[in-house]
């Protein structure tokens, strides 16, 4: 099926459409190769050359008499082939069509979002507030006292933003559409394009009366105190939503959520892994050698817990369901004391004495230290072979 004119481009294979194709097929298929080839959403070089292609094959085949010469197998593009070729054209180097007015010249507006005035009304955000707990608080839950800054819907008018007993008024500069429209020349033709009317702000109506407590925004920024139920079980970072405690939108629009973000303060004993707590505890060297008993604050309890006798450093305790309650579920976390084992420093006579004569019954050999000389130097000897 090719053209007998071997310069002539092959519009329709550019554009995948059969030679029969319909108005509506030709332009359904230049809308779906725009939205993946256009500058604007593929920045890929070779993108921008088959975009040109593109609105080539466009400007031919939705133009009658061009798709004519196409069908009788010239180029309408082609320098000398009845076409335009001059500035402008779709081969020239002029700016690209925003991509935006292509899907609006198309749509109305529709791939943009709805046309028309913006209401006033709108949905409020959401918001968010830090709360600081301490770890009794996360792992038992706690009734907290937070103060929430955020706008709430004005009394005096309701929401409307309008003085009592007044009203809103039918912008004049756009008629009340809310926008203002442009006209642009393109080779789809004339492309019209909307802006926001700047008078009132694309809302199509002015209020020329506004509520003085709120300037006509419908809302007022006011200082609130709540009272949050912290679950127990909650860790740092988790957020806890309370539905429509955020801002009120604008024009009174329902109120977004407030999160309220738990920030766990560092514990002095304890540190927490989920929902495990470790600590530390050091026990003598005499103690750990002969184990004793220890007694252990835990969060909420205190544990007796034996100490083996040979215990070494770094060994751990393990106290089931002493740590922090799950959150979802029943049961806790496990507390692990992690023990370290002290070396007695500043030994008197006596204590060294008894510590030496320990240790020849032990068959450990412990080489005196000189007083002057001291470890070091003996190391330095022993490296020179004067030991
Ligand atoms: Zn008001
Ligand atoms: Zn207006």
């Amino acid at each position: 099926m090719r053209t007998p004119n071997p310069v002539a481009r092959d519009y329709y294979g550019i554009l995948g459409v059969s030679r029969d194709a319909s108005d509506d097929e030709i332009k359904r298929a230049y809308r779906k190769l725009a939205r993946q080839f256009h500058p604007d959403v593929n920045p890929d070089p070779e993108a921008q050359e088959k975009f040109k292609d593109i609105n080539a094959a466009y400007e031919v085949l939705s133009d009658d008499r061009k798709r004519q010469i196409v069908d009788l197998g010239g180029d309408p593009l082609a320098p000398g082939g009845g076409g335009m070729g001059g500035p402008g054209g779709p081969g020239g180097a002029g700016p690209f069509v925003g991509f935006q007015d292509i899907m609006d010249a198309f749509f109305g507006g529709a791939a943009g979002g709805s046309r028309g005035p913006r209401p006033r009304t709108r949905p409020g955000a959401d918001a968010i507030l830090r709360l600081e707990l301490d770890l009794n608080e996360t792992a038992f839950g706690v009734e907290a006292p937070i103060t929430v800054d955020t706008a709430v819907l004005c009394t005096t008018c309701s929401g409307a933003g309008t003085a009592a007993g007044t009203h809103l008024a039918t912008c004049e500069a756009c008629g009340g559409r809310g926008e203002v429209q442009s006209v642009q020349r393109t080779f789809l033709g004339q492309v019209v394009s909307a802006r926001p009317c700047t008078v009132c702000q694309g809302f199509g109506t002015t209020i020329p009366h506004p509520c003085p407590t709120c300037a006509g925004d419908g809302r007022v920024r006011t200082r609130r105190s709540l009272t949050v139920k912290i679950p127990a079980g909650v860790e740092d970072g988790m957020r806890i939503r309370l539905a429509q405690q955020g801002e009120v939108g604008p024009g009174g629009g329902t109120a977004g959520d407030l999160y309220v973000e738990i920030h766990e303060r560092p514990h002095d004993v304890y540190s927490r892994k989920g929902d495990d707590l470790h600590c530390r505890v050091t026990v003598p060297m005499t103690a750990a050698a002969l184990g004793t008993r220890l007694t252990i604050k835990a969060l909420d309890s205190e544990e007796v817990v034996d100490v083996k006798p040979g215990t070494q450093p770094g060994s751990t305790l393990r106290l089931r369901a002493r740590g922090v309650p799950h959150l979802r579920g029943t049961g806790r976390g496990d507390l692990y004391v992690h023990l370290d084992v002290r070396t007695p420093t500043k030994l008197d006579a006596d204590q060294e004495r008894m510590l030496r004569d320990f240790a020849k019954t032990r068959g450990e050999e412990v080489a005196e230290l000189t007083k002057q000389g001291g470890f070091f130097s003996r190391m330095r000897d022993a490296f020179n072979g004067h030991a």
